[in-house]
């Protein structure tokens, strides 16, 4: 495997994608690129200035305003809206149903490609994981990987990791937010979420974090 590859990791909420990724780009020493930290951080800024979420031309604008930082601190990645931590604030119910929204305008998806393609050609080697990494950001990556898990899973998954974050859910909630972000996300016209013809597709349902990693480590290692 090259020193500076690509792995890109796309997938649905709750496939898995975050955890795996981390732990691969931890592995491999690489760059870890949560590119839906990118979405949620600008979705964050637009609802502290109260912008209409309806205005795509006021969501564009506030795209070219925007400075948004990904910091590795140990085992964590650490999120930063124009200088200030949002680390915590970007997993919040309000910012998860909102994002959405926003990443369906073509302009600011072009604007998060490109500085995900900075970062990732930048690097000695970077993990990216997102919907449309394979397919629109990095379609020459090294290695792809298309991540998945029954609806169930997935909502458990997405319940628990909010839990342990220290928000206040329901499960009928979580259901109902996987739920449209898949339609959203999987129907948008631009970027939409689907498998990369050349990506491996692996079904996580009934498997471990570890189980999931070593299958992909031992893909990109051969
Ligand atoms: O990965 P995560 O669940 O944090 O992503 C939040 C949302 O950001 C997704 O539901 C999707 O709408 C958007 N997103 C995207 N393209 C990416 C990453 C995330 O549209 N590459």
């Amino acid at each position: 495997m090259k020193k500076n590859s690509i792995i890109a990791i796309d997938g649905p909420a709750g496939s898995g994608k975050s955890t795996v990724a981390k732990e691969v780009a931890k592995k491999l020493g690489f760059l870890y690129i949560d590119t839906g930290a990118m979405y949620r951080a600008l979705t964050l800024k637009a609802i502290n200035k109260g912008v209409d979420f309806s205005d795509a031309g006021a969501l564009i604008e506030l795209s070219k305003n925007t400075d948004i930082e990904l910091k590795e601190s140990g085992d964590y990645l650490k999120v930063y809206l124009d200088k200030k931590d949002v680390s915590h604030k970007i997993r919040s119910m309000e910012v998860t149903t909102k994002v959405k929204l926003l990443a369906s305008l073509k302009d600011i998806r072009e604007n998060m490609a490109k500085l995900q393609r900075k970062l990732g050609s930048g690097s000695s080697g970077a993990v990216l994981e997102g919907r449309d990494i394979g397919t629109v950001v990095f379609p020459d990556a090294a290695y792809k990987f298309y991540l998945d898990a029954s609806f169930e899973k997935r909502v458990e998954r997405r319940f628990l990791e909010l839990k342990e974050k220290g928000f206040s859910v329901s499960p009928e909630e979580i259901e109902a937010d996987v739920r449209s972000r898949d339609v959203s996300d999987m129907t948008r016209k631009v970027a939409p979420l689907k498998k990369a013809e050349d990506a491996k597709v692996i079904d996580t349902t009934d498997m471990t974090i570890e189980e999931v990693t070593g299958k992909i480590l031992g893909t990109v290692k051969k």
